[in-house]
């Protein structure tokens, strides 16, 4: 039968709660448990593939196309688990769903009411996911703040389970904040009895309570709030402000987080983190550092980027390199020109967007990447850029464009495909997760994977045009990769360069620390290889500190990622 730790967070958002759901889950697999997980988001979007970036950062996509969460890629990257629909549980899916059942009859004539139906189908959904995945452990992760109203029936439904699967099998970690106060020189509790006093009226009685903290959460503090919370001291762990989000597995398991979380689940396996601590350690003892530019359009918001950086991360820990990101606003390069921005990068990232605002920009980055032979990795929409710049600059094909950007245009380069479902509304008309590639064989794609049939995760909707397929092929773009059976190209690169590769999937999702993407992997190789070669790009450890903007990932990790 499954077992439950369910987390959820007070004081403030953006705590972290995805990193300490994702390393809880490392924690318990590294003692021999099976791990599923899952987000609760309280909002009433019914999934966040509509949102905007700014308002909820990156969309994480599935193996089975579903539109997830970010937090879903801290558990992906952390767990190494492939996850799928059921652990992304949103507000507006129970909603919709309880009023669809009620449409439907499904009630036989009952008022419909919070309590019981829409927190039994809160309570369904987190079932769904045991039965689902058969394992061990279900590390559930409850969205937003104790006190937020929309976040009320999913913290009364994990109240109930406590009751449904047994007190033993259900324990309930509590995240929070111990702010600093500068003019005394303290951390404060009351923000955390406040919070947990909050719980309690729902009528959850925290079994943990993990403190972040920007410094030192002494034993006095922990005392403390074990008196004041009802929680035993060893049940209080802090959990300081870390260098990486990859050492706080490490961070909770040296407090005794894992041994608590064990003895509760009954777990006697002892805990085998050395590979996990092998690799932190790695991270923090880089060789060199390599510049990657980012060109994009939602750069002040890194976290719209999320896996693209952590892929990067991944794939410059197997150079024992450390990646520094130069952010650029597509926008800025239209203004400022390709060469003032990008002249420190050693290698140039178009990653994925919608619409036309930047997209010149980018255009001018590719083709600086192009002609400089400065590695280029293009994902989704950075491949169609790719093949935008390509026909303009070596077809002639002036006034070449996707469908999506300039609808006018004679020369579609990037259209939607036949085959493809008919666009309508936004939300549910793209092509999303999933789809096998064929590898040409020969090609730096095939090279990279060392395999002919790959599966990648898509988002999007337009394709390269097949009409322009065996033009721009004998120009120099070659395709490297197509669908099985040839309908549509799937990986682009350009023949000669040292790395200049496009594919209309995502390969961000599938990096992992120890695994980093194929491309990922082969572009880093020759970004480092560019750094060797050309001085202009080579800076040395301790001059690439310190001059980053203030959205570089490094201020991100520090703030704790998003919940
Ligand atoms: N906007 C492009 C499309 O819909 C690219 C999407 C993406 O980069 N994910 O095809």
């Amino acid at each position: 039968m499954t077992q439950y730790v369910f987390v959820t967070g007070g004081v403030v958002s953006s705590l972290g709660k995805g990193i300490v759901v994702a390393s809880i889950g490392r924690m318990l697999k590294s003692r021999g448990a099976t791990i599923a997980v899952m987000k609760l988001d309280p909002y009433l979007n019914v999934d966040p593939g509509t949102m905007s970036p700014y308002q909820h950062g990156e969309v994480y996509v599935t193996g089975d196309g579903s539109e997830t969460d970010l937090d879903l890629g801290h558990y992906e990257r952390f767990i190494d688990v492939e996850l799928t629909a059921v652990s992304n549980v949103t507000a507006g899916q129970i909603y919709s769903d309880v009023i669809s059942r009620e449409r439907n009859g499904r009630y036989l004539g009952g008022t419909i009411q919070t309590v019981p139906h829409v927190t039994n189908l809160i309570k369904e959904r987190i079932h769904q996911l045991a039965d689902e995945t058969g394992a061990d452990v279900a590390v559930i992760e409850v969205g937003g703040t104790v006190g937020d109203i929309e976040g009320l029936p999913f913290l009364e439904a994990i109240r109930q389970m406590h009751n449904d699967v047994g007190r033993d099998n259900a324990i309930y970690v509590h995240l929070t904040l111990l702010p600093y106060l500068g003019s005394t020189g303290e951390l404060k509790t009351k923000p955390t009895q406040h919070s947990v006093q909050a719980l309690r009226g729902i009528g959850i009685q925290p079994d943990a309570i993990i403190c972040r903290s920007d410094f030192e959460v002494d034993l006095g503090l922990r005392e403390k709030i074990s008196l004041y919370c009802d929680v035993p001291t060893e049940a209080v762990i802090g959990l300081e402000t870390l260098d990486t989000v990859y050492a706080v597995p490490l961070s909770l398991e040296e407090a005794g987080f894992g041994d608590f979380l064990a003895d509760r689940l009954g777990i006697t396996k002892s805990p085998d983190l050395s590979q996990w601590a092998d690799m932190v350690e790695k991270l923090r003892d880089p060789k060199r550092t390599v510049r990657v530019a980012i060109v994009g359009k939602y750069v002040e918001l890194p976290d719209s980027y999320l896996s693209v950086i952590e892929a990067l991360r991944h794939s410059a820990l197997a150079q024992d390199c450390e990646v520094k990101i130069d952010w650029i606003k597509a926008e800025d390069i239209e203004e400022l020109g390709a060469d003032s921005v990008l002249d420190r990068a050693s290698g140039v990232i178009v990653p994925g967007g919608f619409g036309e605002r930047g997209i010149e920009g980018m255009v001018s980055a590719a083709r600086y990447a192009r002609e400089r032979a400065i590695p280029y990795l293009g994902l989704c929409l950075g491949m169609q850029v790719m093949v935008i710049e390509f026909a303009r600059s070596v077809l002639g094909l002036e006034d070449a464009n996707s469908a999506e950007f300039d609808p006018g245009s004679k020369n579609h380069v990037i259209a939607y495909m036949p085959g493809q479902r008919e666009l309508g509304t936004t939300g549910g008309t793209m092509r999303l997760g999933l789809y096998p590639c064929a590898l040409v064989p020969g090609t730096i794609a095939a090279g990279a994977y060392g395999s002919e049939l790959v599966n990648e995760r898509h988002r999007h909707r337009y394709e390269l045009n097949n009409d322009y397929r065996d033009r721009l092929n004998g120009a120099g773009l070659l395709t490297s990769g197509t669908a099985p059976d040839g309908s549509l190209v799937e990986i682009s690169e350009v023949e000669g360069h040292p790395f200049m590769v496009g594919s209309q999937f995502h390969p961000e999702f599938a990096s992992r620390p120890d695994r980093p993407h194929p491309l990922f992997r082969e572009f880093m190789g020759a970004a480092v290889d560019t750094l060797r070669e050309g001085a202009q790009h080579s800076l040395p450890m301790d001059e690439s500190g310190g001059d980053d903007t203030a959205s570089s990932p490094e201020i991100v990790e520090r703030s704790g990622i998003s919940t």
